[in-house]
């Protein structure tokens, strides 16, 4: 028989140690332990590799009855499976791809109470009977990962998450878990309103990852660049990034043509094809995997050395997951984003067809990626603003800490940007804002009122496009950010309190002129 537990801080560090063979829990495990064991529902913001799976399974084991988790991939969850089994802790996965008999078999083990981790899909969760069925059991807790999955604003919306209000509405009493490597600030907002989360603990763990060293170059000869970059970095493992599955295809071949260990993967192969690939590249037979984004949910893989991304991510929560997967344990490891505008308009045109409701919150975020691989500042500080947390100094890890490009006193300009967003009431969005400094009389300035506020036309010295590249430097640098659930408003941060109070300078980017004929778009 098991050993029969207590629900302490104390067994959790003997369990931690017993199964997993760690001496100490990582900083803020210890607390979320707590936090779970006190039965609050608890939020993790921690990012990929942080640990996040050891807060709920350790409380699971020591806690009376079976942990309940809802994993979205399958892929993921065999492997959690597989790994808490291999370290002599007794858990079950059920999905669609489970017999009958077996179903039956885990739902004995769940009555028997001898279970403690039961992972399922949201789907299967939600299927007749299943709930009923869960009624019957001692529930410990229910832990919700990939729980960003239930925000539309995110970039990984799943509707069945939205129906997952049901386990609190149908079970009242078992404390909910959800935990996500995703923290920015709607999604949070979602997460705990649509759990019907009450009062929860929040924990955010930093999302920094200083040995991650952040690189954006021009999307000119990327295959070369490529090469370049493995032949300085030999038979270090790393992924590649592609936008279709036929790039993907091609550029594997050209690497392996090269003498190259490479292997492609995407969703367009079939599972042992894919299996096959994956273990290749955690076994270290394949150096290189070229993959669309299907690739690396739930890959375990410390060591990998770099990340490259041959197009243009769709968004800066999709790019931040990805680049994370470079450099778990912690050693030095190397982010490489090519960057052109060509993928950025291919890209807003698939946007444009993939999800009519979402196109405007899409091409916004569109525009936030755009703007950082144009970024003049530190590209960490853009990331972390993005997410909400700032850092104090630049982060000297980044091609532009190293080779800093030539800026001017931008004080004056940011200050009348952001008088006019205040005066503005922190409505407007980024045309409006440059429509009003820039003294147009068009309709939406006009039954605003806002060519009677104070800094109406104070730009008029600056084209549009000088305008737009300020403006979202602003953003970068955490002066400002947009709501995006009031209408695209731009709002002050406390940093941009201060630039607009003269108690800050803001450095700004000369905006080029060479750059205006090809990027130029009027946003609407
Ligand atoms: P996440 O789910 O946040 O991506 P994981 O739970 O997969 O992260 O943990 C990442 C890695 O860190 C795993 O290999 C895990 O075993 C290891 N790990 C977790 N907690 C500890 C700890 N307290 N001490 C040492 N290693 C740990
Ligand atoms: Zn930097």
């Amino acid at each position: 028989a098991p050993p029969a537990y207590t629900p302490t801080l104390e067994s959790a560090r003997q369990v931690l140690k017993q199964y997993y063979g760690y001496d100490s829990f990582r900083p803020m495990q210890e607390e979320i332990i707590s936090s779970i064991l006190s039965g609050r529902d608890t939020v993790v913001l921690m990012p990929t590799g942080g640990g996040k799976s050891v807060c709920f399974q350790v409380p699971a084991v020591i806690s009376e009855g079976v942990c309940v988790v809802v994993s979205p991939l399958i892929a993921l969850m065999k492997d959690q499976v597989e790994a808490l089994k291999a370290n002599g802790i007794a858990a079950a996965g059920i999905n669609s791809s489970i017999g009958q008999s077996e179903q039956n078999n885990i739902g004995a083990a769940c009555m028997s109470g001898h279970l403690k981790l039961l992972y399922v899909s949201p789907e299967k969760l939600l299927s007749p009977g299943f709930l009923q069925f869960l009624q019957r059991l001692k529930i410990s807790m229910f832990a919700i990962d990939e729980a960003h999955c239930i925000s539309s604003w995110g970039h990984d919306f799943r509707p069945e998450y939205t129906q997952l209000r049901l386990l609190r509405e149908q079970f009242p009493q078992v404390p909910i878990i959800a935990l996500t490597a995703t923290a920015d600030r709607l999604t949070q907002r979602d997460i705990q309103q649509q759990l019907r989360l009450s009062e929860p603990q929040v924990f955010t763990a930093s999302f920094d990852r200083p040995n991650l060293n952040l690189i954006v170059r021009p999307g000119q000869d990327r295959v070369g660049g490529i090469l370049e970059f493995l032949d300085r970095h030999p038979d270090q493992p790393g992924i590649i990034y592609c936008l279709s599955r036929k790039q993907c295809e091609t550029l594997s071949q050209k690497l392996v043509a090269k003498g190259y260990r490479a292997g492609h993967y995407h969703a367009g192969m079939t599972p042992n094809q894919r299996s096959a690939v994956q273990e290749g590249f955690l076994k270290d037979d394949l150096q290189v995997i070229i993959a669309t984004i299907a690739f690396g949910m739930g890959i375990d893989k410390s060591n990998v050395r770099w990340v490259i991304h041959y197009n243009l991510p769709k968004n800066i929560e999709g790019y931040y997951q990805e680049i994370g997967r470079a450099g778990r344990d912690g050693t030095d490891a190397t982010a490489l984003l090519f960057y052109s505008f060509a993928d950025v308009m291919s890209l807003r045109e698939m946007l444009t067809k993939d999800n009519p409701n979402l196109t405007q919150l899409n091409l916004t975020k569109l525009e936030r990626m755009q703007q950082f691989a144009e970024a003049a500042s530190c590209r960490r500080k853009i990331l972390l603003n993005y997410f909400g947390e700032t850092l104090a100094t630049d982060c000297g890890n980044c091609d532009i800490c190293r080779n800093p490009p030539t800026t001017f006193d931008g004080t004056l300009i940011a200050q009348k940007a952001l008088s006019a967003v205040v005066r503005m009431r922190e409505r407007a969005s980024i045309g409006l804002l440059i429509d009003v400094l820039r003294g147009m009389r068009n309709q939406a300035v006009l039954s605003g009122g806002y060519d009677q506020i104070k800094t109406y036309g104070a730009g008029a010295d600056l084209p549009y496009l000088d305008w737009y590249s300020y403006v979202h430097q602003m953003l970068n640098d955490g002066l400002l950010y947009i709501a995006y659930e009031e209408g695209y408003a731009l709002k002050i941060t406390e940093l941009g309190k201060e630039v607009l109070q003269g108690q800050r300078q803001l450095p700004l980017k000369q905006f080029k002129p060479a750059e205006k004929a090809e990027k130029t778009t009027r946003a609407s």
